[in-house]
């Protein structure tokens, strides 16, 4: 029989083949921050772990003196993409070794509920408790490293995987508001709640969602969550905001 601890070096070494060295495991149970709707049980009952997996995202895009929003924009375009190809094909490979798993993409598609825009999974929380970094004030996750500079995907699995270790220290200063007070939209509050409606108003730069989204005819006929969930997935064009990863100190 295979060892728990053997099946997580072998997901390691799959991640390393993908050129992904960041990478823990959560236990699948219920979160206290994380509405049940939006639990891995939710969507698969005997779901017991989550791999969660990170890439940084290159300093010299968010400080690049000229077109650092074009720059991480295309980034974001293909490194959510190619993210979620490696969810599908650690799926398939948990799956070949005997555990039933599923993809956990990393942004899209969303669910909007009241105003709030939730990933099918919000794989933030279980990035925290895997270990990959904790959450900062402005909802992101800082990473020890790479600061919240960091894009995240992730599976879960049936396979009863040895949980990381979580890091329990808080990297935000306690004096630090900057992403708070800088946010051109004002969608963060001192709380650490993010309004994702003002800041998507805010950043979304592609042109056929906002008509779409304007216009009567197609308001009418479909819900926003469709809207979003087919113009701008895979194009990330409502990422055209970076105020609060340039102002972090943790990502310098
Ligand atoms: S991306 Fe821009 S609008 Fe959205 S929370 Fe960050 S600073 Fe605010
Ligand atoms: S800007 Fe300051 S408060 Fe905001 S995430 Fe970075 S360290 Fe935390």
């Amino acid at each position: 029989m295979i060892r728990a601890s053997d099946i997580t070096n072998e997901i390691r070494d799959f991640l390393v083949g993908q050129t992904i060295s960041i990478m823990g495991v959560a236990e699948a149970r219920q979160l206290p921050e994380v509405p049940e709707e939006f639990s891995p049980q939710f969507i698969m009952p005997d779901a017991r772990s989550v791999i969660c997996y990170g890439v940084p995202i290159p300093r010299g895009i968010l400080y690049a003196e000229h077109y650092d929003l074009s720059l991480y924009w295309r980034y974001c375009t293909m490194l959510y993409k190619s993210l979620d190809m490696v969810s599908n094909s650690l799926s398939l490979f948990l799956e070949e070794r005997g555990h039933i798993a599923s993809p956990l993409y990393g942004c899209y598609p969303m669910k909007i509920v009241k105003r709030e825009y939730w990933g099918l999974v919000p794989l933030v929380y279980w990035a925290q408790a895997a270990g990959l970094g904790r959450l900062t004030k402005c909802g992101l996750l800082a990473h020890p490293e790479y600061g919240t500079r960091m894009i995240i995907g992730g599976v879960f699995t049936a396979a009863a995987l040895p949980p990381t270790e979580t890091i329990e220290r808080d990297f935000c200063p306690e004096d630090c508001f900057a992403c708070i007070d800088q946010c051109p939209a004002h969608a963060i509050d001192r709380s650490g709640k993010v309004d994702h409606e003002r800041c998507m108003r805010h950043a979304n730069a592609s042109p056929p969602l906002a008509f779409m989204v304007r216009d009567k005819t197609f308001r009418e006929q479909f819900s926003i969550e469709t809207l979003v969930n087919t113009i701008a997935v895979d194009e990330h064009a409502t990422y055209s905001c970076i105020e609060c990863l340039k102002v972090c100190p943790l990502n310098r």
